[in-house]
């Protein structure tokens, strides 16, 4: 990142371009004029997922419907890596932790699947997308990965593209650890990482699973971990292996 970059980077949904004008919500407003105090003139990081970084400046320090100006370009586009995360979700904390972390550590789409086991079925998307949003602000993105709407797992899988490899994190631990599993497949390579509820799979499911033809199961070491623990360890391991780690 460009030392002299705005220390605050908002995520807008405007298009950006010289001189574009950029609306911002109430929330916003009141935190760049209240919360932090800039007054007009003051130059801030925008991006919206499509246009790159851009610096902005605060044209209208209205607290309530305060404007930026975009300025210049300070960062391209950057592409994510076309890794997908499949959890079921888990219980409203942990799973917040997920969808952040999956925007930290960077991939493309989260999608909730449902499980026999799933006990949370119900998600707030608005809310998963907030937090996703704050954390590519944080980390210094400039994409937020995108968000399905739950599916029922089965669908998923009969609906399942075959060029797309489907890393089933098995929690029977016979599978090959994932570290030795992604061996010799090719950076890049389109995958999603299937993660299950605090139950585990279903025996059928688990069997199904196994016997998918684009799966890959893999094992993510002796301990069983919490589902929101396995997803961040097998993000990791994907992202060093197939994703954007690699110098
Ligand atoms: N209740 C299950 C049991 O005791 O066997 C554990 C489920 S675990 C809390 C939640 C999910 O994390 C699992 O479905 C699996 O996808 C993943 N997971 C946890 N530990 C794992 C491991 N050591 N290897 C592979 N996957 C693991």
């Amino acid at each position: 990142m460009n030392e002299t970059a705005p220390k605050i980077r908002l995520h807008v949904e405007a298009p950006l371009a010289e001189g574009a004008e950029i609306a911002l919500d109430r929330g916003q407003s009141n935190y760049l004029v209240t919360v932090m105090r800039l007054a007009a003139g003051a130059e801030v990081a925008v991006f919206n997922g499509r246009d790159g970084e851009w610096r902005a400046a605060l044209t209208d320090a209205h607290r309530k419907a305060a404007t930026l100006t975009a300025r210049e370009r300070t960062r391209a586009q950057e592409t994510l890596p076309d890794l997908h995360l499949l959890f079921a979700p888990i219980k409203k904390a942990r799973t917040d932790f997920v969808v952040e972390k999956a925007c930290e550590l960077g991939c493309a789409r989260v999608r909730p699947v449902l499980t026999r086991y799933t006990r949370s079925e119900r998600l707030n998307l608005d809310r998963l997308r907030a937090h996703m949003i704050e954390a590519a602000e944080q980390c210094g993105g400039v994409s937020v990965p995108g968000l399905d709407p739950p599916q029922q797992l089965v669908a998923a899988m009969a609906d399942w593209p075959r060029e797309r490899m489907l890393i089933f994190c098995d929690e029977a631990r016979t599978a090959p650890p994932m570290a030795e599993a992604l061996t010799g497949v090719a950076r890049g390579t389109p995958a999603a990482l299937l993660i299950g509820p605090e139950g585990g799979f279903a025996p059928e499911e688990a069997e199904r699973l196994r016997a998918h033809p684009a799966a890959l199961p893999v094992s993510l070491g002796p301990r069983i971990l919490r589902a929101d623990t396995a997803a961040v360890a097998a993000l990791a391991l994907a992202q060093a292996a197939l994703g954007d780690w690699a110098r």
